[in-house]
């Protein structure tokens, strides 16, 4: 879609003030720029760059949350990544399935603190069969309709029911949307790069085999995300491939409602290390504000950076959740808050003013726009 001006300026910017200017007009910048600026650009012009991008699409001090709860319906792996905390393979003590009541005690529980959203996210069990998957999300849609929406799966883990079931992304994508599933979102990314996946993830399926079953989503019909973890061993250069590769995919299917990136919790995980800095995040959420061009909602992550996630805002942020339970993150040393006009309040700090965000409200007019229209924000962006 868009940045028709980008693909006739080829020019390379080499200094801030032309690369400021290209951004200024609307075009599209290159990874040389990204990483140009992604080291030598102050935080403030970080921050600069990001808010007028930021500005083409979101209200100045508007930003957008939702109380979510991620369920974690089963911690039985296959994959091994060897930057995960959460997961038991199968046979061996302490895993688990969670039945249908289980979840919907959950379910209840997330209504009782005001939330309506749910994520399910598990790990590549073979003891569960494709009709598994359908029979928990259409007992999830039948009890309780519209009154919340979830995310049902992540890419990576529709694509180990898929091949698991033997069946094809498309036919598994529809008979998920049969189902009652409306979103299939875009976890399991980490850092897409093949390098990265051969380095800590070798059975959690290749870059194009990703990309092949969320353009199989999207064709079914149902919504996706992109979302992204750094603070591995990652390169910049790797991070900015991710980024690139985002960006084509929504250049060619317009598919990706919202972007999200958190930063990894490397306790005890096999290859450890120590976090990044919550500056690191901020700016890298600039730089993906500024880069992903094409993309409305950017969200930074309070469920691995707390209540400072929400100094993203002034990085080209625009969304938050408040998570209310994440087992996959929290075992490897996440924390969550309960607390949220703690948080809110914070938000309002900063000169923002927090809108809840339904999403089983829909995406408002702006999303299906051209990213390099200029869109006035109104009452509907708040709503999103
Ligand atoms: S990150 Fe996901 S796919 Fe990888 S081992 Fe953990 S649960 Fe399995």
């Amino acid at each position: 879609m868009s940045n028709s001006a980008a693909s006739l300026d080829t020019t390379v910017a080499t200094t801030f003030v032309e690369i400021a200017a290209k951004v200024a007009r609307g075009t599209r910048i290159g990874r040389d720029e990204a990483l140009w600026l992604w080291k030598n650009a102050s935080d403030e012009e970080m921050r600069s760059l990001a808010g007028s991008v930021r500005g083409r699409f979101h209200a100045a001090g508007s930003c957008t949350y939702m109380v979510m709860r991620i369920i974690n319906y089963t911690n039985v792996c296959v994959a091994q990544c060897d930057y995960c905390a959460f997961y038991t393979l199968p046979g061996k003590d302490g895993g688990y399935v969670l039945s249908h009541e289980d979840v919907f005690a959950k379910l209840d529980e997330l209504l009782a603190l005001g939330g309506d959203l749910a994520g399910f996210n598990g790990g590549f069990n073979p003891h569960l069969p494709l009709s598994y998957y359908c029979e928990l999300f259409a007992a999830v849609r039948a009890r309780y309709g519209e009154r919340l929406e979830f995310y049902a799966l992540t890419i990576a883990e529709f694509l180990y029911l898929a091949d698991h079931a033997k069946v094809s992304y498309a036919e598994a994508a529809q008979r998920l949307k049969d189902s009652g599933v409306r979103w299939i979102t875009g976890g399991g990314s980490e850092i897409l790069t093949e390098e990265f996946r051969a380095r800590h993830s070798k059975f959690k399926y290749t870059v194009a085999e990703y990309f092949e079953a969320q353009r199989a989503i999207v064709e079914a019909g149902l919504k996706t995300t992109a979302t992204m973890v750094i603070g591995f061993d990652e390169s910049i250069e790797e991070r900015l491939e991710h980024l690139e590769r985002t960006r084509q995919f929504q250049d060619e299917t317009g598919g990706l409602a919202s972007f999200l990136c958190w930063t990894f919790k490397p306790y005890f995980t096999q290859i450890g290390g120590i976090e990044i800095t919550t500056a690191e995040y901020l700016r890298h959420l600039a730089l993906c504000r500024i880069y992903l061009d094409n993309v409305p909602r950017i969200r930074t992550s309070v469920l691995t950076q707390n209540k400072e996630a929400l100094g993203g805002l002034n990085y080209g942020a625009d969304d938050f959740d408040l998570p209310i339970e994440d087992e996959v993150t929290q075992k490897a040393g996440a924390t969550v808050s309960l607390d949220f006009d703690r948080i809110l309040d914070y938000a309002r700090e900063l000169g923002y003013s927090p809108v809840y965000r339904h999403v089983s409200v829909g995406e408002p007019a702006w999303a299906a726009k051209s990213a390099n229209q200029s869109l006035v924000a109104s009452e509907e962006s708040a709503r999103g």
